[in-house]
């Protein structure tokens, strides 16, 4: 038998964490596409894919690959589409795959407060499970520095509407964004946020200014040594009574994981440790990711 696998267009993203899910791409690049700081999908004009092509695409997917239990849908935003389209993708995919244990996608704050409880709780019931959200920052400078169409008072909204009908968020903050302008109050904005959302997940990577981006003339790059002290910094300030945090993405100076209380004293250790050590640069950004 030939297996039918989902069709997928380039550029194709997905958190780390999904590395093992299978991908349905319901829609193509991002609905907003307007922060200055994110490559992601700057060439690409954002539409939805035809339903009734997704929903038989899910359907002959699963002849292929009945056993999936993970699924991820792509692109940005996710959240984004109408409550009774995404709805249908569920009910479809729960309908084809048996073993089903979650469905993940990105979803924006303005995107989940558009939904109402009883909607969210409606998803959560087909086993919509985690959300990943970016915060970036938690600075309205520095989010409006770079044309993010968020407050930080939306994204605390949003999270805590989608945890409070028991859907996972995974937040995401950028070391760096703010850079030297706005680096005092991109870590304490972020850590006053994030102290307020609670998030379940919380992962932090760093600002690595890519080719086709372009930043306002007033950011400036912060080094790799001062990357690593914000992220001290804000784990210091953080007070998360249940969080699973991760800095391991490979834009990451040094991998870092651990669980909020317990694991803060040995994150900290470990961070102090390098801040003391003379392997990071403090003049300049580092080592470039593997992907420039
Ligand atoms: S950060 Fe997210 S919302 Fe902003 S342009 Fe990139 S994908 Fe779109």
């Amino acid at each position: 038998m030939i297996k039918k696998i989902p069709q997928y267009i380039e550029p194709l993203f997905r958190p780390p964490a999904e590395a093992d899910s299978l991908i349905f791409q319901v829609a193509l690049g991002c609905p907003h596409n307007c922060c200055r700081f994110c490559g992601m999908y700057k060439g690409v004009r954002y539409h939805e894919r035809p339903e009734q092509e997704i929903l038989g695409e899910i359907a002959e997917t699963a002849s292929s690959f009945p056993d999936e239990s993970r699924i991820f849908l792509a692109d940005a935003d996710v959240m984004h589409l109408p409550f009774e389209r995404l709805y249908r993708y569920l009910e479809e995919i729960n309908r084809s795959f048996p073993s089903l244990a979650r469905i993940n996608l990105y979803a924006n704050a303005r995107s989940i407060l558009a939904k109402s409880p009883e909607q969210l709780r409606m998803l959560w019931n087909l086993k919509l499970n985690t959300l990943y959200v970016g915060l970036e920052s938690g600075s309205a400078e520095v989010l409006s520095m770079v044309c993010k169409n968020e407050t930080p008072q939306t994204m605390i909204d949003a999270v805590k509407l989608a945890q409070s009908c028991d859907l996972k968020c995974s937040v995401m903050v950028l070391l760096g964004l703010g850079g030297h302008r706005y680096r005092d109050i991109h870590i304490a904005e972020t850590v006053r946020v994030l102290n307020q959302m609670q998030p379940r997940l919380l992962s932090a990577l760093r600002f690595i200014p890519v080719p086709n981006i372009k930043m306002p003339p007033e950011y400036s790059e912060v080094s790799e040594y001062e990357a690593v002290e914000e992220l001290y910094q804000i784990i210091a300030g953080l007070e998360l009574t249940k969080t699973v945090f991760r800095a391991n993405h490979t834009s990451n100076p040094v991998p870092l994981a651990g669980r909020f209380p317990s694991g803060k004293p040995a994150m900290l250790a470990e961070l102090d440790v390098l801040l003391k050590s003379n392997q990071l640069e403090r003049k300049g950004p580092g080592r470039k990711p593997f992907y420039l």
